[in-house]
């Protein structure tokens, strides 16, 4: 056996200047920046601008008018049903469907993923409902989403997208 220091790592985080609970993400990548940015508080919906001097200190200040707000998002493909986690930022309703269907890449928001339904019968709990391909090995590449097409087919093998029409 060697001895060895445990490893630790520090993370500094933002405080909501409306609620004081701290940021969801943390804030380290940010300090020795000099800029102003706009973040979103997740536990209030309100806004507020961050202030950098790229010396590490930091100053908050309220935002007014501007909120984002957690929501569910029903989603369907075929006869699956999803509900996700979003947010809505206040004022642009009408950009959810955009964001949702046109926008955004699914990879992103299936992470938030909070119920699986099949439409056909109301199924919350559908075991079953996924079709087992395959496995291959577990690689970096994948965890950062940086897969090409040709990547993917050789994750997949020969066959693996041919999709019974009656299966979406
Ligand atoms: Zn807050």
């Amino acid at each position: 056996m060697t001895e060895t220091a445990p490893c630790s790592e520090t993370l500094h985080y933002a405080p909501c200047p409306w609620c004081g609970k701290r940021s969801d993400s943390p804030i380290n990548h940010l300090l020795n920046q000099s800029l102003v940015t706009t973040w979103y508080c997740h536990e209030c919906g309100e806004s507020f601008d961050l202030k950098f001097d790229g010396t590490g200190k930091l100053w908050t200040a309220k935002v007014l008018d501007r909120r984002c707000d957690k929501i569910l998002v029903l989603l369907r493909y075929g006869s699956m049903g999803l509900i996700v986690e979003g947010s809505s930022i206040a004022g642009n309703p009408g950009q959810q469907r955009y964001f949702y269907e046109e926008h955004a890449c699914p990879t992103n928001f299936m992470r938030h993923i909070k119920v699986i339904i099949d439409l056909k019968d109301g199924n919350i709990d559908p075991h079953g409902i996924f079709r087992f391909i395959g496995t291959v090995p577990y690689t970096e590449k994948i965890e950062d989403c940086n897969l090409t097409q040709e990547d993917i087919g050789k994750i997949i093998g020969p066959g693996g997208f041919d999709v019974p029409a009656s299966s979406v």
